[in-house]
């Protein structure tokens, strides 16, 4: 993938694309993937990097949501297990099989706990990914040597999924791209063009880069930008009544010494009613998250203090090693773009399922779901988009189309394992040097992602080819130089260019650390 051309490609279309698509996170770049892989010609525009949005800052779970299930909301969690087996199976390289365990502190936990997970299971059917069963308190310590022993007397454990979200989401703009799409980041869509009966015909974005016009025709538009749906919807017509109740979650990141093993705490009933992941990943300890309602998205969300203290406060009731402040490595704050209910008295009630909304303007518009739930959010969406365009019908192919990098045994590429097969490519670009002791990622996959995945700064480098900055923000800030100096070789930059991305980079990465 090469921004240049896929920019070329964006200008010199002579005709209208079938379908565009706005919004570059895992609900656009889905669309783009299964638009293009039913013949369709797409073109998919980002305002700043693919995944900048919510679609890097979740908890990093492709599951069935054992929340939803206490809701009620059985169909939700039936079409989330069947996803999570199918993205188990289309991108192996990405998504891990992981143990979760529900410590018990009292008697009641283990039938009802034990009964909840066992329907959870069953769901699951043929996409499951094992059994899950009741544990001693002995087995219990054994899995989690460092959860609160003081009256435990025991735990549940269940399997569900664990992946790499913005790694997964690169790989998907690959996908995309193989499959015929093209795709722009740093294009903000700037504005919407009508035909004579007002119907939305087109898009108006910039090229971030060289400040040019991009101008792109289109049978149908489609809206996949998140918790920022409603700004578009309003560009096509200002008297839309607002669909998004935008809710902030954020995660701590600690070292691997708070949970040391290969299973997960899931903590079911925090005080205000949500559920609680401390979760190894990528040799750390991730622990999240909230839901806080706000009053509009930003791209770059910050957490709140009273977010951070109840992170650490409910950590420190399960953890034997009391997290404090000076332990977080790094905090990151992402949006929820959940979908408006008259009823619902907090963000945290609000249904997870998501919606196709077709305003009078014929802007189609996807927003709510999930991470996990991405493909087939996108399978519905472009049904109903092709419709619309009365474009010829075409069947969805995603169902067992592998995602870009299928490798069934990548772990032998042990830290390149994420790469899947483009692992061997980086292991022979021979630049094996680690760029920080404390993080495992080394020059070659800097290199790898500038010249093949669309990496144009720092950033894009630190927060989501490689999550640096999202595992521990001042070893991100350290090697920050030697990054823009990599990528300023590649790219054809000066020092000018170096020095402003080193300043940009480590201006940001500060909402990182506490
Ligand atoms: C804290 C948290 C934890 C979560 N954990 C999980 C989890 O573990 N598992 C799970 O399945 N789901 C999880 N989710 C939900 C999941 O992350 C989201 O549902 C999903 O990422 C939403 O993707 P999206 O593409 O709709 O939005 P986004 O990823 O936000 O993408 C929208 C994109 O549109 C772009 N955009 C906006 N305006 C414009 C414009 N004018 N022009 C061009 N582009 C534009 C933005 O820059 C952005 O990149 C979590 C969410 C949160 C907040």
């Amino acid at each position: 993938m090469n921004r240049p051309e896929m920019c070329r490609r964006a200008r010199s279309r002579a005709g209208p694309w079938d379908m565009v698509v706005i919004g570059g996170g895992a609900t656009g770049v889905g669309c783009a993937i299964d638009a293009a892989s039913r013949g369709y010609d797409v073109l998919l525009l980002e305002q700043s990097d693919f995944g900048k949005g919510t679609s890097s800052r979740s908890t990093k779970l492709v599951h069935g949501g054992v929340r939803y299930l206490e809701q009620g909301n059985v169909s939700l969690v039936m079409e989330a297990l069947k996803e999570r087996g199918l993205l188990f199976e289309n991108a192996p390289h990405l998504v891990s099989n992981l143990g979760f365990v529900v410590p018990r502190y009292d008697w009641w936990e283990a039938p009802f706990y034990g009964i909840g997970l066992k329907v959870y299971d069953l769901l699951a059917g043929k996409y499951g990914f094992g059994s899950s069963r009741i544990l001693s308190k002995e087995e219990t310590l054994e899995r989690l040597p460092t959860i609160n022993p003081d009256g435990l007397r025991g735990g549940v454990v269940y399997f569900d999924g664990q992946f790499d979200d913005a790694r997964l989401l690169i790989h998907m703009v690959a996908t995309a791209f193989e499959q015929g799409a093209t795709l722009v980041n740093y294009a903000p869509v700037t504005g919407l063009t009508r035909d004579e009966g007002g119907f939305v015909n087109g898009v108006v974005a910039i090229d971030r880069e060289s400040g040019e016009e991009i101008r792109a025709s289109a049978k149908v538009v489609i809206n996949a930008t998140g918790a920022f749906s409603d700004e578009i919807r309003r560009q096509a017509d200002p008297e839309a009544a607002p669909m998004i109740a935008p809710s902030q979650g954020i995660h701590l990141v600690f070292d691997r010494s708070f949970l040391p093993g290969d299973t997960a705490v899931m903590v079911p009933h925090t005080s205000d009613g949500r559920v609680l992941f401390a979760i190894p990943w990528h040799g750390h300890t991730l622990v999240g998250t909230t839901d806080t309602p706000v009053p509009c998205a930003t791209l770059e969300p910050v957490a709140m203090d009273q977010e951070i203290d109840f992170i650490l406060g409910t950590a420190s009731r399960y953890l034997a090693k009391k997290p404090s402040r000076a332990d977080v490595l790094s905090v990151f704050a992402g949006i929820r773009p959940l979908v408006r209910s008259g009823n619902a008295s907090n963000t945290a009630a609000l249904s997870r399922d998501h919606v196709i909304q077709i305003d009078r303007t014929g802007l189609v518009t996807i927003c709510g779901g999930k991470w996990t739930t991405y493909r087939h959010m996108a399978e519905d969406c472009v049904t109903e988009a092709a419709i619309l365009a009365q474009l010829p019908e075409k069947s969805c192919v995603t169902g067992h189309l592998n995602i870009h990098g299928f490798h069934p045994s990548a772990d032998k590429f042990g830290d390149l394992k994420v790469y899947g097969s483009d692992a061997l490519e980086i292991q022979q670009l021979g630049l094996n040097v680690q760029l920080h002791p404390l993080l495992p990622y080394t020059e070659a996959e800097v290199l790898w992602s500038t010249r093949h995945e669309m990496a144009r700064t720092v950033e894009d480098i630190l927060a989501r080819r490689t999550r640096a900055l999202f595992l521990n923000a001042r070893a991100a800030i350290d090697v920050a130089p030697r990054v823009a100096g990599i990528m300023a070789v590649e790219l054809g930059h000066g020092e000018r260019w170096r020095a402003d991305q080193v300043t940009e980079f480590t201006a940001l990465a500060g909402n990182y650390i506490l």
